[in-house]
C-alpha cells in the first residue's frame, strides 16, 4: 500500500472523518498555487478527426470539498511529438468554479490514425503528458486494435495496479465500463437523513467530487489516463449500488437530486464528448453516455448505459429497490415491455446493429450478458434462480437484443462486460436452456473482465456456479486485474490479466487465460 494511500487511510479511518476535514480554503481572488494539476489528465472518445481532452484543477486531491470561487484560463496544446517541437494545436479555455475547474477541449482538426502528445499550463505550472490517439479514417482497415478493457476500482479495497500494467502495454484505447468511483461508506438500507449515511456515504455534489478527487490522486489510475485515450460508460456505483433509473434500494425520495449530483460530478471528471450535456434541472438532470464509435472498418463500438433508463428491477419485495436473487419463474420478470437500455437506446441499438460496416461489433457494456444460475444443480425453467440486476433480470429486452443480432446479420458481435467481479468467458445463444440444440447456434461471444480492485466471491463457489451453466466457459473470481484485446481481420484474442496481489502497487500480472474467436464463427476457442 504507497505512503500516501496509508496516510489518507489512518487519517480517514472510513470516510466519516474524511469528509469532516476542513477543506483547504483560499481566500477569494488568490491564484491556485502549488501544482494545480495533482488530479493529471486525460482523454477520450477518439473520432478520425478529434480527441476530447480532459483535466481539473486541484491542488490538493484529498482535501477537495470545497472550490475555489475564482475562474482560471487554462492553455492546452497538441504536439506530434513528446517534447512539443511540432505543435499542432493550442487554444486556452476557462476553469469554472460551476464545474470544479474541470476542463473539456475537443481538439479537432486532427489527422486519422496518429498518435499525439498532449498538455494543459497554467501559469508557471505545466501538466503531466498524457498520450493520446485519433480513431482510423472510416473507410480504412487498420491493421489490428489492442484495447484493454476494466471495471469496478473500489479504492478501499486495494492498490490500482492494474492500471500500471494497462499504462505499461501502451494499448490503443481503454474501455472502462463502470464502477469507475464507489459511493459508500459502509453501504446500509437506513434512511437517508441518518446521520450515520450522510457522514460516510457520498450524496451531494461536494461529496462526489471529493470522492473522483480523492480516486484521481492515485499514480496508477493517471498513468492509465495518460497512456490512451478512455471510452467510459457508468455502472450504478457512481451513484448509488443497484439504483435503477430515478429510484434507489431505499426509494429515497430525494434520490433524483442526488443522481443529478452524481451525474454532475461524471461528467466533470471523465473525457466525455461536449455533445453529451446535462440537461437543466438539478432534479431530473439527464447525461447521455451510450455512443457509437468506429475503429474503420475494423470494429466498432456499441457503448451503452444499462443504468439511467432501465426499468425498476422485478419481483422485489413490497417497499425496498435494489436488487436479489429471485426465482426465474416470477411471472412480472418476463414482461415484454421491460427494457434494461430504454426503449430510445434500445431502437437506437438496432440501427446501429443493422447498419454497421464493421468487421468486429464491440457491445461495450456494465454487466453480465450471459445467464447466470445461482442455484446448486443445474437449472431447467422451473428451478432456475437469477440475480435480478443484470440482464437475467430483464430477459425479454436481452432476447430482442440477441435477436436483433440474428435478424440483421450483425458481423461477429462481441460482449464485453464487467460489474460481477469476475472474469468470465461465455458462448451466447437465444436460448441458454438448451445449448446442444441444433437450432440455437452460438451467435455472440462474451468476455466479462474482473475488477481492478473490488473484492468478489470464494473461487470455490465460483467453480460450482460455472459447472452448472455450461455456455460460460470459464470463471475465475480470485483475482483482480483486467482483460486485453487484440482485434484482427481474422481473429480476435482475449488475454485475463490477472494480479498477484491487489493490496501491493507493485504487484505482477500474468495472463490466467487466453481465448480466440474467429471471424465469421461466434463462440469462444480457449488456447493454453
Ligand atoms: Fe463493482
Ligand atoms: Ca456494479
Amino acid at each position: 500500500m504507497s505512503l500516501l494511500r496509508r496516510a489518507f487511510l489512518r487519517r480517514c479511518a472510513g470516510l466519516a472523518a474524511c469528509v469532516a476535514v476542513p477543506a483547504f480554503v483560499r481566500a477569494a481572488g488568490s491564484r491556485m498555487h502549488d501544482d494545480p494539476f495533482r488530479l493529471g489528465v486525460a482523454s477520450g472518445s477518439p473520432r478520425p478527426d478529434s480527441v476530447i481532452l480532459w483535466t481539473r484543477l486541484l491542488s490538493d486531491p484529498l482535501n477537495a470539498e470545497s472550490i475555489d470561487p475564482v475562474p482560471y484560463s487554462v492553455g492546452w496544446e497538441v504536439a506530434e511529438d513528446e517534447r512539443f517541437t511540432r505543435i499542432v494545436r493550442r487554444g486556452s479555455t476557462e476553469a469554472h468554479p460551476a464545474s470544479a475547474h474541470s476542463v473539456h477541449v475537443n481538439a479537432d482538426g486532427l489527422r486519422p490514425d496518429r498518435w499525439y502528445w498532449y498538455r494543459f499550463l497554467l501559469g508557471d505550472a505545466v501538466s503531466p503528458l498524457g498520450r493520446t490517439r485519433t480513431a482510423p479514417a472510416d473507410d480504412s482497415m487498420p491493421a489490428g486494435l489492442r484495447f484493454a478493457f476494466a471495471s469496478c476500482q473500489n479504492w478501499e479495497h486495494g492498490e490500482y495496479a492494474a492500471h500500471r500494467h494497462i499504462a505499461a502495454s501502451a494499448p490503443d484505447l481503454v474501455v472502462f465500463l463502470g464502477d469507475y468511483i464507489y459511493e459508500h461508506g459502509p453501504y446500509t438500507l437506513e434512511h437517508p437523513s441518518s446521520p450515520r449515511r450522510g457522514s460516510q456515504e457520498t450524496v451531494t455534489l461536494a461529496q462526489y467530487r471529493a470522492r473522483y478527487a480523492q480516486y484521481k490522486s492515485d499514480p496508477s489510475l493517471q498513468a492509465s489516463h495518460q497512456a490512451a485515450p478512455w471510452l467510459v460508460t457508468w455502472d450504478d456505483h457512481e451513484v448509488a449500488n443497484d439504483y435503477a433509473n430515478d429510484r434507489d434500494a431505499r426509494l429515497d425520495p430525494l434520490f433524483p437530486a442526488r443522481r443529478a449530483a452524481a451525474y454532475q460530478a461524471f461528467y466533470e471528471h471523465m473525457p466525455i464528448r461536449r455533445g453529451h450535456v446535462l440537461a437543466a434541472g438539478a432534479n431530473s438532470a439527464r447525461l447521455t453516455l451510450h455512443d457509437r464509435i468506429n475503429w474503420g472498418r475494423l470494429a466498432q463500438f456499441h457503448l451503452l448505459d444499462t443504468r439511467q433508463y432501465r426499468d425498476y428491477q422485478a419481483c422485489q419485495p413490497a417497499h425496498r429497490g435494489g436488487s436479489a436473487i429471485i426465482d426465474a419463474s416470477c411471472s412480472a420478470l418476463h414482461a415484454a415491455d421491460r427494457s434494461l437500455l430504454g426503449w430510445e437506446q434500445e431502437r437506437w441499438l438496432e440501427q446501429g446493429l443493422s447498419a454497421s460496416p464493421a468487421r468486429w461489433n464491440v457491445i461495450a457494456q456494465q454487466t453480465l450478458m450471459a445467464q447466470f444460475g445461482h442455484g446448486h444443480a443445474a437449472p431447467d425453467d422451473s428451478s432456475l434462480r437469477i440475480w435480478n440486476d443484470g440482464w437475467d433480470g430483464y430477459p425479454a429486452a436481452r432476447q430482442r437484443l440477441l435477436g436483433s443480432l440474428v435478424k440483421h446479420n450483425t458481423a461477429n458481435p462481441l460482449v464485453i462486460s464487467g460489474d460481477v467481479h469476475t472474469f468470465y468467458a461465455a458462448d451466447l445463444r437465444p436460448d441458454f436452456t438448451r445449448p446442444a440444440a441444433r437450432d440455437n447456434p452460438v451467435i455472440a461471444t462474451e468476455f466479462c473482465g474482473t475488477s481492478i480492485s473490488s473484492s468478489s466471491r470464494a473461487q470455490t463457489r465460483t467453480e460450482q456456479l460455472v459447472a452448472i451453466n455450461p455456455h460460460v466457459r470459464y470463471g475465475r473470481s480470485d483475482r483482480r486485474g483486467y482483460v486485453m484485446m487484440e482485434l484482427g481481420p481474422k481473429s480476435a484474442l482475449a488475454t485475463f490479466q490477472a494480479l498477484d496481489d491487489v493490496k501491493r502497487a507493485d504487484s505482477l500480472a500474468f495472463p490466467i487465460a487466453r481465448f480466440m474467436v474467429e471471424s465469421g464463427r461466434a463462440g469462444l476457442t480457449p488456447l493454453t
